[in-house]
């Protein structure tokens, strides 16, 4: 299955990619991962993107549009995959349109995972991720079990993100207002759009996705 994960900042979109991708064994495609990986190896790409990542603004259209269309080409991609935190514009999304088209592998379905807008900014702040194995943790909601131990795999470096300080996150979420909120419609008009509640737990979340996916 080809999957589109839509949500603002904060909504929940990896820590759930995550699941489906261990559960289902499709792989998760997060542009963010992607470039904060390039950003760490210093990459010209990752110098490209840096200043853009860190002001909350989106990255130029072409250069997240290029990573995907690599990243597509891998074998794993085969038998599905779950796209997460792309498109972002509805530039994007056309242009993963025409990308999978030529392939004859169009989008199955689009996933909003939607979260009142003011309870994102707790999300947001209280947003940690463990530097060993990527398992994501939130202070207030979802903490780990040891404080400052990953329950997964026992790494003690949980991590706070350059870029969730409450002034990126305010313009992280403007950004998405005016840019991203389109793809929504956009899925919307090729009738592929389902929305799930995406407050509460985060086994409840993921069932609620499994349910209205019918993975
Ligand atoms: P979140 O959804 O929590 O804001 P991400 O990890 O998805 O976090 O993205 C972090 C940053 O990476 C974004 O604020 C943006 O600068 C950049 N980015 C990620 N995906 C895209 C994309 N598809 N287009 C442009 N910029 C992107
Ligand atoms: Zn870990």
């Amino acid at each position: 299955m080809r999957i589109v994960l839509l949500g603002a900042p904060g909504s929940g979109k990896g820590t759930q990619a995550k699941k489906i991708m261990d559960a289902r064994g499709i792989p998760q495609i997060s542009t963010g991962d992607l470039l904060r990986a390039a950003v760490a190896e210093g990459t010209p790409l990752g110098q490209k993107a840096k200043a853009a990542m860190d002001a909350g603004e989106l990255v130029a259209d072409e250069v997240v549009i290029g990573m995907i269309r690599e990243r597509l080409q891998h074998a794993d991609t085969q038998a599905g995959f779950i796209l997460d935190g792309f498109p972002r514009s509805t530039v994007q999304a056309e242009a993963l349109d025409r990308m999978l088209d030529e392939a004859g592998q169009p989008i199955d379905a689009a996933l909003l995972i939607s979260v009142p807008f003011e309870n994102l900014v707790k999300r947001l702040t209280g947003r940690r991720t463990c530097a060993d194995c990527g398992q994501m943790y939130n202070v207030y909601f979802s903490p780990p079990a040891a404080d400052g131990v990953c329950d997964r795999c026992g790494g003690t470096e949980l991590v706070h993100r350059a870029d969730d300080n409450e002034e990126t996150i305010v313009n992280r979420l403007e950004v998405y207002r005016t840019q991203t909120e389109p793809v929504v419609d956009f899925y919307g008009q090729q009738d592929k759009l389902h929305r799930v509640d995406g407050e509460g737990g985060l086994d409840e979340v993921y069932q609620r996705i499994t349910d209205t996916l019918g993975l």
